[in-house]
């Protein structure tokens, strides 16, 4: 049964060091994701490891509760790591309660969402109940790298429902931006400073395009998607020049494009590709050249009469909560879910102010509604 209470699982996962092995000190999931396995195989609850990265030992865990109708599936996904400790003003793997807070890293992000939805799945087995649908709950890794994790979950998946724990403020979240990164590197000639004449100067070049990208920004702002406003592009990065008696002979910046629902990536960098050949069609000695992207996501946009998004608003209004379904300006694993052709949302406890920050913390009062809305879904999904 679920002998403990909801919020000792979560000081239980807060207390373990789950920092993507991406990061500076990182520990990786093998310790999460063994004593999320342990809590369901302590329930009498199905539960396998699904092998993520070979030989890394940091596997999804995926948990199921079968349903009435076996041909219709519930995914609650919530990922097990975090971002890195670096700047925290808290002890990081400490967690403390205090004013109805729960203090730690990943106590928001997303360690509350995931302990909500195993207190959910636990108390209806517990209860001897047959949700209508079958329930999978998948703990998935490597949510804040590169999404590894739900890709591999994601494999032959099929389902009718996910709901996605991130720190929504337990708002339904149904659209997302997606995001594409790339440098775009630009080739001069190197020559004293003396001679610039002899040399191209590959910052003035550059110059020339961040222009032009901000530029494009402007026109950008012009179109508004009704729940995330506008697309956007933000030059973050650039790096030119050896010393300041030479010519600089290359410049590099780093792109952040983020995406609206149906745009494209294929598209979005042609487009950056077909400012750059009309740049050098006016600068004949600049040398540009777009490199593959580091990282794309697509946008999520659930449609809002789908029916996983009816039932959330339902559920939410019904509890008192604010059922209205929103927009948020951060991606997370519900577009890859979504991508696979399930209606997917984004919930959890909690504010994404206080994710990845110096002092992350989670309302306590909201995980225990977090268990509630969970359960509460799984009942009435059919
Ligand atoms: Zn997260």
């Amino acid at each position: 049964m679920a002998s403990s209470t909801v919020i000792e699982t979560l000081a239980d996962l807060v207390r373990i060091n789950s920092v993507n092995s991406s990061y500076e000190g990182g520990t990786g999931e093998r310790e999460i994701a063994t004593s999320i396995r342990r809590y369901f195989e302590r329930q009498g609850i199905e539960v396998w490891e699904q092998d993520v990265f070979p030989g890394a030992g940091r596997p999804n865990i995926i948990a199921r509760l079968p349903g009435r109708d076996p041909t219709r599936r519930i995914i609650l996904e919530a990922h097990t790591d975090t971002v890195g400790v670096q700047g925290m003003t808290i002890p990081p793997f400490e967690p403390r309660i205090a004013e109805g807070k729960l203090f730690g890293r990943g106590a928001c992000d997303t360690k509350a969402g995931l302990a909500a939805m195993m207190h959910a799945v636990a108390t209806l087995h517990d209860e001897g109940i047959v949700p209508p649908c079958e329930v999978w709950l998948a703990a998935v890794v490597d949510e804040e790298f590169s999404y590894r994790g739900v890709v591999k979950l994601c494999e032959g998946l099929t389902g009718h429902a996910a709901l996605i724990a991130e720190p929504t403020g337990m708002r339904a979240v149904i659209a997302s931006k997606g995001v594409v990164r790339w440098r775009i590197r630009v080739r001069g000639k190197a020559a004293h400073s003396g001679k610039p004449h002899l040399g191209i100067n590959a910052i003035n070049h550059m110059a020339r395009i961040i222009l032009a990208i901000e530029e494009d920004h402007q026109r950008l702002s012009a179109r508004e998607h009704p729940l995330l406003g506008p697309a956007t592009c933000n030059v973050g990065v650039i790096l030119g020049g050896v010393q300041v008696n030479v010519v600089p002979a290359e410049c590099v910046i780093e792109v952040d494009r983020r995406l609206l629902p149906g745009e494209k990536t294929e598209t979005v960098l042609a487009d950056y590709q077909g400012m750059l050949d009309g740049l050098k069609v006016l600068h004949p000695t600049l040398d540009a050249v777009m490199e593959a992207p580091m990282l794309t996501d697509e946008a999520l946009a659930t449609p809002a009469d789908a029916a996983p998004a009816q039932l959330a608003s339902a559920v939410l209004n019904e509890m008192g909560l604010d059922g209205g379904l929103c927009g948020v300006p951060f991606s997370s694993d519900a577009s890859k879910l979504s991508r696979q052709g399930i209606p997917s949302i984004v919930i959890g406890p909690g504010s994404i102010d206080r994710a990845h920050a110096a002092v992350e913390y989670v309302e306590l009062d909201q995980v225990e509604k977090a268990v509630e809305f969970f359960r509460q879904f799984i009942l009435r999904f059919r």
